[in-house]
């Protein structure tokens, strides 16, 4: 099991108070996502700590952007890539997202790799066209994870039920043989319904991770889950 929190571009919750909170945690890989700024402090509370987004070159004229070698540097263990809004606001292609995956982990990070259908292509029955398109130009590799987030669940309060969640892993890991974790206003009243799915290896978790009691009591979720 391993839940991942996704603090987006928020400053998060205190590192040292968070990794005090999960020290009574056992059985769940956690991990933070922080924006940029926030890295190091967290890698120093001794948080497994993932970037939001990596490049794929290792240094060069690409302004805002951070490498896999300079996030490899400040302690950082991996990161995300193609998140659904770095997809709808800032442009991520499927093709760059995979070049992003494939030059973190050849670098030796981590990854978790974000994948979901919008609702538009849920309502047209394209939801596993969609996760077929995304996934397939990913390589499985022993450090990529997978996140199963359809776009309407993020950040919505939506939720996917557990049924629809455990399809969609299924049919991802049909394609691609690495964990899958699912994304999309977990909280800790649904987190186990979800996690207890076979084909669920955890959560990725935006709104419920930037406090530590709501964060926390999901990673203890994942643990009965397990
Ligand atoms: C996310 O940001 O990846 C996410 C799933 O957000 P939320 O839990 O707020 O829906």
């Amino acid at each position: 099991m391993i839940v991942a929190g996704n603090w987006k571009m928020y400053a998060g919750p205190d590192p040292r108070e968070l990794a005090d909170r999960l020290a009574s945690v056992s059985g769940v890989e956690v991990v933070v996502c922080p924006p940029f700024t926030g890295l190091a402090a967290c890698v120093h509370a001794g948080l497994a700590t993932y970037a939001q987004n990596v490049h794929w070159e290792r240094e060069g004229a690409y302004t805002g952007e951070v490498s896999a070698p300079m996030l490899l540097g400040i302690g950082a263990a991996g990161s995300l890539v193609g998140h659904s809004e770095r997809r709808q606001y800032f442009g991520e292609t499927d093709e760059g997202v995979a070049r992003r995956a494939a030059a973190a982990l050849a670098a030796g990070l981590d990854v978790i790799a974000c994948v979901g259908e919008t609702l538009a292509e849920r309502e047209a029955g394209e939801t596993e066209e969609v996760l077929r398109r995304q996934v397939s130009v990913l390589e499985a590799h022993a450090r990529l994870v997978v996140a199963y987030e359809p776009v309407w669940a993020i950040g919505t309060g939506l939720t996917a039920t557990p049924e629809t969640a455990q399809d969609a892993h299924a049919f991802i890991k049909s394609l691609l043989d690495v964990p899958v974790l699912y994304g999309g206003s977990v909280k800790p009243d649904n987190a186990v319904e979800l996690m207890v799915q076979p084909d669920v290896d955890g959560a990725l978790v935006g709104g419920a991770s930037l406090q530590v009691e709501s964060f926390a009591a999901i990673c203890e979720a994942a643990a009965a889950a397990a």
